[in-house]
């Protein structure tokens, strides 16, 4: 059965009352009790005192007579006078003295018309004149003796009769005592009692079970929000700790909400953190790519700041070479020297795959990886690899390969390399439209040999370098005889193809470092750097020949029959302008078309 606080309240307060109520009646018995009996204590004193006193004067009122009838002296009528009063006095006090059992009520009154006797028979004697030696009167005293005896005599049975109540009254007091001692001994010890079973009684049914609460309050209160309060008191305490255990749950709830929300928080922050490094790391890339469009230099800064930003161990870029069927590593960090001539076919390993599928893959555990087949140098150590293709006027032209000794890479460091290699397609197609452009403005659309404009750039150059370093430097210039009768005869479009193939002679006689470029119209001129006058006369002198020796379609209406140059040389000899170098030339030239044409003039 189960009781609630208050009730369980009940039971101790119940029995500290009853407690309460017992003591309380058994001190108003026993001092109701002892009042009684002192009160008859009290009582029998005071009786026994008049009986004895009565006994005295029984005594004493005899005196009197029996001195008169010695001497006759009439002052004892006085006494006895006196003595009587007394006497009568004490009978009163034996009167108005409370209970009596009609013995002792008999005994009295036979006491007092004994004494009323006395005393008349005392008057009468005192009343005889002369009473010495008056034999009625002396009759009349001893009368009055015996008379006296019996009184007195009846009056000692009344002190025994009140002796033996007095010793009755005596073993009451004694027994009342002694029950007075026993119930107070009883009472004390179930007092104590009923104080320990209070204490137990509140103490299991409140007192532990709070403290239990508490100490469970505060294991829960510290965090420990899985911590359950088992109390099963059935009352008021069991269900605060229900309501306890309640709170720690939804308490519990409702962390889990919050420390899901944080990390959802701290996912969506990473990602972010993810996100701007991405970003910073593509800005960074494209800030590289854009600032050159050389694209040997551009690869190697590639690979730079795309090896920075995602911390790897190894990186190259594979270009498709120009047949499509492989590639080859064109730039790297940590990879071997003889990497770079490994060919790489289409369709075989990582590499040959992605570059066919144009689809980016990650490998996370290479070793086992079903197309990977490690080259030493490159990747025979390595753990991870990103393989993300990128392409240049819609088709794949390169793979750029991140690598990883140890480590792993995530999702993000995937969609990095995807979104570089992106940038990197773009970069190389613009570098190659760079190269394209620049080619063409330096170069002559005819001709295909540089025009003039470059010419002018790399003179001044090679002047220069003669010029601070004292290096000889030549110069040819070259214009075709006669070449408006060709035009007028042949046609300009034949005057033009005429024009390429003597640039292609040019080209071909001229040595790698010459620079062959048209000067105009149909003028033509060759830079010599390190060259003397000597050796560029006789190279001016080869070329003369191999025009004159060579047979040009349309060149037998030409007057001599053939397709003759003149060429004027101009050598640098440290001192003079540019200007003053190009006229020598110019004036060179124009000596030999004075001079006849067909010849070389210095
Ligand atoms: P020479 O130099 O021997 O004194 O006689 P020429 O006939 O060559 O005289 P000139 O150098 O003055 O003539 C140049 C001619 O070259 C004029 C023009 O018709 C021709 N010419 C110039 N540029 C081109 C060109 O790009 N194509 C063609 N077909 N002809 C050109
Ligand atoms: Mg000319
Ligand atoms: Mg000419």
């Amino acid at each position: 059965m189960k009781f609630g606080i208050g009730k369980k309240l009940i039971i101790p307060h119940f029995i500290g009352i009853t407690l309460l109520l017992i003591l309380v009646i058994f001190s108003y018995v026993t001092l109701n009790s002892f009042s009684s009996i002192q009160k008859r204590n009290d009582e029998l004193s005071n009786r026994m005192k008049t009986i004895s006193d009565l006994h005295t004067n029984m005594h004493k009122v005899l005196m009197p007579p029996n001195d008169y009838l010695i001497t006759g002296d009439k002052k004892e009528r006085e006494n006895f006078a006196n003595l009587v009063t007394e006497t009568a006095s004490i009978f009163e006090k034996m009167r108005l003295i409370g209970r009596k059992t009609e013995e002792e009520k008999a005994i009295e009154d036979e006491v007092r018309k004994g004494f009323i006797e006395l005393q008349k028979k005392a008057m009468v004697l005192l009343s005889t004149e002369n009473p010495v030696g008056n034999k009625e009167a002396a009759r009349l005293m001893k009368e009055m003796d015996a008379f006296g005896e019996t009184v007195a005599g009846k009056l000692e049975n009344l002190h025994k009769i009140k002796m033996k109540e007095i010793e009755s009254h005596n073993k009451r007091t004694s027994d009342i005592n002694k029950w007075s001692y026993g119930v107070f001994t009883f009472l004390s010890l179930s007092s104590l009692i009923g104080i320990v079973l209070i204490y137990t009684l509140i103490n299991r049914g409140i007192t532990k079970p709070l403290l239990g609460l508490t100490e469970a309050v505060k294991i829960i209160s510290e965090g420990n929000l899985d911590y359950r309060i088992k109390i099963a008191t059935g009352d008021e305490i069991e269900m605060l700790g229900r309501e306890f255990n309640s709170m720690a749950n939804s308490l519990k709830g409702k962390i889990n909400e919050v420390t899901e929300h944080s990390e959802k928080l701290e996912r969506a922050n990473r990602q972010l953190d993810q996100n701007i490094l991405q970003l910073y790391t593509l800005y960074n890339i494209s800030k590289t790519l854009t600032a050159s469009f050389e694209t040997e230099k551009l690869l190697n800064q590639i690979v730079e700041s795309v090896s920075q930003a995602m911390r790897l161990h190894r990186i190259n870029i594979m270009l498709v070479n120009e047949n499509r069927t492989d590639l080859h590593i064109v730039a790297g960090l940590g990879i071997s020297e003889e990497s770079m001539d490994i060919r790489f076919n289409f369709g075989e390993g990582v590499y040959g795959w992605v570059a066919i599928s144009g689809q980016a893959e990650v490998v996370n555990n290479l070793s086992e990886h079903h197309r990977f087949k490690p080259v030493h140098g490159i990747d025979n150590d390595v753990n991870s690899l990103i393989c993300a293709p990128f392409k240049g006027r819609g088709q794949v032209i390169g793979v750029i390969n991140a690598y990883r000794v140890r480590e792993v890479f995530d999702e993000p460091s995937f969609e990095l390399l995807i979104a570089a290699a992106g940038q990197i397609g773009m970069a190389l197609e613009n570098a190659r439209l760079f190269e394209e452009t620049k080619i063409l403005s330096i170069t002559d659309g005819v001709t295909s040999l540089y025009n003039h404009r470059y010419f002018r750039e790399r003179l001044e150059e090679e002047f220069e370098r003669a010029k601070r370093y004292k290096r000889p430097l030549s110069l040819i210039m070259i214009d075709l005889d006669f070449f408006k009768k060709y035009n007028d005869t042949n046609g300009h479009p034949k005057g033009d193809e005429l024009l390429r193939k003597i640039a292609e002679l040019f080209k071909r006689e001229a040595r790698k470092s010459d620079i062959v470029a048209r000067y105009g119209g149909e003028e033509f001129v060759i830079i010599l750097p390190e060259t003397l006058k000597e050796t560029s006369v006789v190279m001016a002198e080869r070329l003369r020949k191999e025009i004159e020796s060579t047979v040009f379609e349309g060149g037998e209406t030409q007057p001599g029959g053939r397709v003759t140059i003149s060429l004027g040389i101009s050598s640098y000899d440290g001192s003079g302008t540019i200007e003053e170098f190009i006229k020598r030339a110019d004036d060179a030239l124009y000596c030999a078309k004075k001079d006849g044409r067909n010849r070389v003039c210095v």
